[in-house]
């Protein structure tokens, strides 16, 4: 069979419909042609500078129009781009470079300094947007298709549960993530998203896919400011924004008793877990939330539960997306209703594996079946509810405990700011959860208050054994609690009171 092929997405996009809208942010709206033109420029340039098909360049930057323009180049070029999270350390940084074979990073201005760095400690070069501005435009001929089973990204995980894995993505899977989620959201000609998650994660990447697809404006905003985003749900025609669970609490607190336009279409909330208090609070201000489970592997959701379910299966991440197949296992067999196990996906958007890493694709990935490290469970009818990882269960006595419930059930005291609950070795019960708790500034909380609450609403195996005030949690460039780094923490005593 011959090798599948679509016109170059961004091409065909400016033909069809070169009219419309792209991309609006704070300083200017542009139209595909626009930034068909634009984006051009940039790929001959980039041409001129010997970058060829295959050829992995990490892309580091904020998001921005330049930004954008990159991620098309490289389509135009057949080279792979490497998003590289801006909060990185170097030490990181050169890791994610060296470990995804990159010739080049190129990044914004502003952060010339640390790709030179990057230059001076591993074999890539450097080069600033502004930098490749001044490369002469080089004649040689854009591809005009992009085969569907190239490489076209490679993301790293956030490296919550170990080092990040550079997830390969192919047209094909950025094709199917966006293609799957408008068959289950649909797509209206209002339709117009928006972008406050970094294009480096995807999260943010797959708006910018859905967008060129589906010839659907992105609002880009650099970075996630509460006033911004409410703004441009109320006065700037956004329907659809994608939250992480801190974003929507706190654009909830800012609608206050107000209501977003008829024409809002909806959160879809993704990348961890959402506590009830939280879709309550959203149900009662009648702001749509789509709650979705997915992760880099699977280019973005996965699975989706619509508003209409979000209070009969509260605390559910839905179902798999249409093309989307889900399992549950234990000890390799399909577990039945309610009964916990490994959350195994399979569908079109799913990554063909990790970069360099064939020992893990092959415990990972099997006919095209990717064990996802997470444990969960369906109900009844089919809908999922993830647990926690699989790597933070603890097992206290032979029972299980998931750090993840008591981390939601400690959350609903007013004075936690923010907590962790990790296993901590135990001779009598083999590991006993512990906890680490911030207070809300100006607030008081004792360990009595603490275990009085948790007693009410917690077996008394899953009650914390001990209780650490601390000011900070550790959390990683995603912002995503390191519960290895507090057990860590536990062992170095260290950072603890
Ligand atoms: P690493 O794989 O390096 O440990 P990571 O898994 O945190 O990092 P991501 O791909 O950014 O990297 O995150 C995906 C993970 O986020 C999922 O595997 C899951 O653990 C968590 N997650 C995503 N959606 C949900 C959800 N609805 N409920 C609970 N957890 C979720
Ligand atoms: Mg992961």
């Amino acid at each position: 069979m011959s090798e599948q092929t679509m016109p170059n997405w961004l091409e065909q996009r400016a033909f069809l419909t070169p009219e419309r809208i792209a991309l609006v942010t704070e300083d200017e709206t542009l139209t595909f042609s626009e930034l068909q033109q634009r984006t051009k420029e940039m790929a001959a340039r980039l041409s001129s500078i010997g970058i060829q098909r295959g050829e992995h360049i990490a892309v580091y930057a904020k998001s921005s129009v330049e930004m954008v323009q990159m991620i098309h180049a490289l389509s135009y070029l057949g080279a792979v781009g490497v998003m590289l999270n801006t909060r990185l350390t170097i030490e990181e940084l050169v890791f994610q470079v060296t470990d995804s074979s990159c010739s080049y990073i190129i990044g914004e201005d502003s952060y010339k300094g640390t790709i030179e760095e990057i230059e001076k400690q591993t074999e890539v070069q450097s080069l600033s947007f502004e930098e490749l501005k001044d490369c002469q435009d080089s004649s040689i001929p854009m591809l005009e298709e992009v085969k569907m089973e190239a490489p076209y990204t490679i993301l790293y995980t956030s490296g919550t549960t170990g080092s990040p894995k550079g997830v390969m993505l192919s047209y094909s899977n950025h094709w199917w993530s966006a293609v799957s989620s408008a068959l289950n959201l649909g797509i209206t000609e209002k339709d117009q998203w928006l972008a406050a998650l970094p294009l480096f994660h995807v999260g943010g990447l797959s708006i910018l896919m859905k967008s060129v697809i589906y010839g659907m404006p992105v609002h880009l905003h650099t970075s996630f400011d509460t006033e911004a985003v409410h703004d441009a749900i109320m006065n700037k025609g956004v329907t659809t924004v994608s939250v992480v669970s801190v974003m929507l609490d706190s654009l909830l607190d800012r609608l206050g008793s107000d209501h977003y336009p008829t024409n809002f279409r909806g959160m879809l909330l993704g990348g961890g877990p959402a506590s009830e208090a939280l879709l309550h609070k959203a149900k009662k201000k009648s702001v749509p939330v789509f709650q979705t489970y997915g992760m880099t592997e699977t280019a973005s959701q996965i699975v989706t539960l619509s508003p209409d379910y979000a209070l009969d299966k509260i605390g559910s991440a839905g179902k798999p997306l249409f093309p989307a197949q889900l399992s549950i296992e234990l000890d390799g067999k399909p577990t039945n209703a309610h009964e916990v196990g490994e959350i195994v996906v399979k569908g079109p958007m799913v990554t063909t594996g990790y970069y360099r890493r064939p020992e893990t694709n092959e415990e990972t990935i099997q006919q095209g079946w990717l064990r996802t490290g997470d444990l969960g469970y369906k109900d009844e009818d089919g809908f999922l509810y993830v647990v926690d990882r699989r790597k933070d269960l603890i097992i206290s006595g032979g029972e299980n405990i998931y750090p993840a419930e008591i981390e939601g059930v400690l959350s609903g005291l007013d004075q936690v700011k923010e907590l962790g609950v990790v296993g901590k070795k135990d001779e009598k019960w083999g590991s006993v959860p512990v906890a680490f708790i911030v207070v809300r500034k100006g607030m008081t909380l004792t360990r009595e208050d603490i275990l009085a609450f948790s007693k009410e609403r917690l077996a008394s195996y899953k009650q914390p054994k001990e209780i650490y005030f601390v000011d900070h949690l550790p959390r990683n460039a995603t912002n995503k609690l390191l519960r290895r780094e507090l057990a860590n923490w536990l062992k170095q005593r260290r950072n603890v009171q």
